[in-house]
């Protein structure tokens, strides 16, 4: 970590070729986020206000938080990262204090990326069921809205948030000059599989009877995790069937891909678009 005014911060290291598929939309981070950094000067001379807020809503393990690091890697911005549930789960008013202290931290190490993960638990619409709990999610909320609208002012800060359920957010960070940009990171195509896979295989040493291409057929909805947990696994059978081995073959991915059934079923990905 660099120490920036007395603020020790990362950088990530996770880059845009670490991420299979999702072609354009990373074309669209590289712009609102990219930009706005980069060229600030060209964006104050046309008098254009850069995106403060982007949210990224999709189903689990396709590539939020890993997008969100890249972002801040080729931005050469500093990432601060929160979970909306490790907010909520704290002590009466720590949580506010987190918020705070993470933006001024936030501040203080400009170029700087916050990536709200879990979004929905703290940004959750306002008037929930349990009582309790949407009191410590209110003040929670409100404290992120001044914080929010504090960005205007400031240059280089941005918010990344990542939900599984855009629907549940509250409306009032979807006003313009908080969350701007809405993203849906869809679970991976074929296309995406394979290029996916090939990532996860690019360190290992697999055999050239592997076909990434087929496996990339035969992994229908499997998100980004699963597929990166199946070269994994490919490699433990490797080496639990002989701990000399020097190369993964294709019948240890088969091993792996009789036993692995998707997580998420088709139903459950389309109610993640909306
Ligand atoms: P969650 O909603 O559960 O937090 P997420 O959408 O933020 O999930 P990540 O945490 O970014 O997903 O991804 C989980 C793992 O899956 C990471 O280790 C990442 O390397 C891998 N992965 C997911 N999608 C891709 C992808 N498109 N390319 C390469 N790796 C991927």
């Amino acid at each position: 970590p660099s120490i920036t005014r007395g603020v020790a911060v990362d950088i990530p290291k996770v880059s845009w070729d670490d991420i299979g598929g999702l072609k354009d939309l990373k074309k669209k981070l590289q712009q609102a986020v990219e930009w706005p950094i980069k060229h600030s000067a060209a964006f104050a001379r046309l008098g254009i206000s850069p995106v403060h807020g982007i949210l990224l809503h999709g189903p689990p393990g396709c590539s939020k938080t890993t997008l969100a690091k890249a972002a801040a890697h080729a931005a050469q911005a500093s990432f601060f990262s929160l979970s909306g549930a490790e907010l909520y789960s704290m002590y009466v008013g720590e949580g506010e204090a987190l918020l705070r202290n993470t933006f001024r931290r936030a501040r203080l190490a400009a170029p700087s990326i916050i990536f709200f993960d879990e979004a929905d638990v703290v940004a959750a619409k306002r008037g929930g069921s349990s009582r309790n709990s949407s009191a410590v999610g209110e003040r929670l909320l409100s404290t992120l809205l001044t914080e929010m609208d504090g960005l205007e002012q400031a240059n280089g800060i941005l918010v990344l948030a990542a939900t599984n359920r855009p629907c549940a957010i509250d409306a009032a960070l979807m006003r313009p000059g908080r969350f701007d940009l809405v993203l849906y990171v869809p679970p991976p195509d074929m296309e995406a599989r394979y290029e996916i896979l090939r990532v996860h295989t690019r360190n290992m040493k697999i055999g050239g009877d592997v076909d990434l291409r087929r496996i990339a057929e035969d992994t229908e909805m499997f998100t980004g995790a699963e597929l990166e947990g199946l070269c994994r696994e490919a490699g433990v059978v490797a080496l639990r069937e002989n701990i000399s081995a020097t190369v993964v073959s294709v019948k240890h991915f088969e091993t792996v891909q009789k036993s692995l059934k998707p997580a998420l079923t088709r139903d459950e990905i389309e109610s993640y678009s909306s």
